[in-house]
């Protein structure tokens, strides 16, 4: 999940994996490829993205409904994540890019179909499937990343506002309850913020982190490894935004 597109083909081992050599776009990571395994290109990568999948049952198993596509789109981000992050081709990418914009339009269609009638609903998840489709498949011919990257970003500046309004204006909660909602709000939002924050230091210092890794040595090197920490604060934001969905349009 969220990639960008620097190259890196010096490893060692980056061309002797079991699915090289990568065929992704997006390849990005600046890791050792194949370092531990010829399984996995990206040991950590694929495995801190289990992240999601893993959050989505713990969370939600317990507590499913008979139409419930949030947890299912939550599980299958995690899922399509560790695909692309263990073999860096080019479908799995498009997997992993595509479960990101089916949570999107799976949020957008919970919360603009609250508290509308059946007709308004209906139209409200016709026009999600159109426009995510439509931007799905201009994405998947292009291979542009920045379609992928424009159209999650507008889903998001569709999300968050529609968000709060529900908490304030969409219902006559008491304030009490109102402050609740707001913090776990608060509480999603600094997490994916926070991880938007690390997957920018990891674009912006590979070259260093990289040399640091490289002297520290494994394990601790895996520390350093940014990108597997964006999965995980953002798998912790996104199943504390999809909870927080849950809780206002359930
Ligand atoms: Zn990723």
């Amino acid at each position: 999940m969220g990639h960008h597109n620097h190259h890196f083909d010096g490893d060692p081992f980056a061309n002797k994996g079991l699915w090289s050599p990568p065929t992704s776009a997006a390849k990005y990571l600046l890791r050792r490829d194949y370092a531990v395994t010829v399984y996995i290109a990206e040991l950590i990568n694929a495995l801190s993205s289990l992240a999601y999948s893993y959050l989505a049952v713990r969370r939600f198993s317990g507590r499913m409904r008979k139409h419930d596509p949030l947890p299912v789109a939550l599980f299958l981000v995690g899922f399509s994540s560790t695909g692309y992050h263990a073999t860096l081709r080019q479908g799995p990418q498009f997997l992993d890019d595509m479960s990101m914009l089916f949570l999107g339009a799976c949020l957008l269609q919970t919360l603009y179909s609250h508290g509308q009638t059946p007709a308004v609903s209906a139209l409200v998840a016709a026009a999600v499937a159109l426009g995510t489709g439509a931007m799905a498949i201009l994405y998947i011919r292009s291979a542009d990343i920045l379609v992928h990257f424009s159209t999650f970003t507008i889903m998001v500046n569709l999300i968050w506002p529609r968000t709060l309004y529900i908490i304030y204006a969409g219902s006559s909660r008491p304030t009490r309850e109102k402050v609740k909602l707001v913090l776990r709000f608060r509480k999603a939002a600094a997490l994916i913020v926070g991880a938007f924050l690390v997957w920018n230091v990891d674009l912006e210092m590979y070259l260093q982190l990289r040399a640091i890794r490289h002297k520290l040595g494994l394990p601790w090197a895996w520390t350093l490894e940014l990108h597997g920490w964006w999965h995980i604060l953002t798998a912790l934001g996104a199943t504390e935004y999809v909870d927080l969905v849950r809780a206002l349009c359930y």
